[in-house]
């Protein structure tokens, strides 16, 4: 027998306050403020249904529901790259990125 998953709550869209008002803090897209609704489904069919709260913010391409508070302002600087070069070990003779597990420069021979 195989069962599916036949009841659960979902939040739905009930209408678009602001397109566009943030980013979303899964995938970056633009996400809209939105006014939504929980709707109670059992066996695919929505038995009961309550206006949410407080305005969320939607994304429209990951179908992403989160609070207003932890978008990203929509011009949102990128963040700098983290500074991965720390754990690169460079040689110190020929200045070529060696793998930090070698005792001597593949490149130069010379001993790092
Ligand atoms: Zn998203
Ligand atoms: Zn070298």
């Amino acid at each position: 027998m195989f069962f599916f998953f036949v009841g659960g709550l979902e939040q739905q869209v009930r209408q678009v306050l602001k397109a566009g008002a943030g980013r979303c803090i899964n995938c970056g897209s633009k996400a809209d403020l939105v006014d939504y609704e929980k709707v109670l489904k059992l066996f695919f069919v929505p038995v009961w249904r309550w206006p949410g709260k407080e305005p969320l913010m939607y994304c429209n391409n990951c179908s992403l529901f989160f609070p207003p508070s932890y978008s990203l302002p929509p011009s949102a600087p990128t963040p700098p790259p983290t500074d991965s070069v720390s754990d690169i070990l460079k040689c110190h003779s020929c200045a070529r990125v060696v793998d930090p597990q070698f005792i001597y420069c593949p490149y130069c021979g010379s001993a790092l």
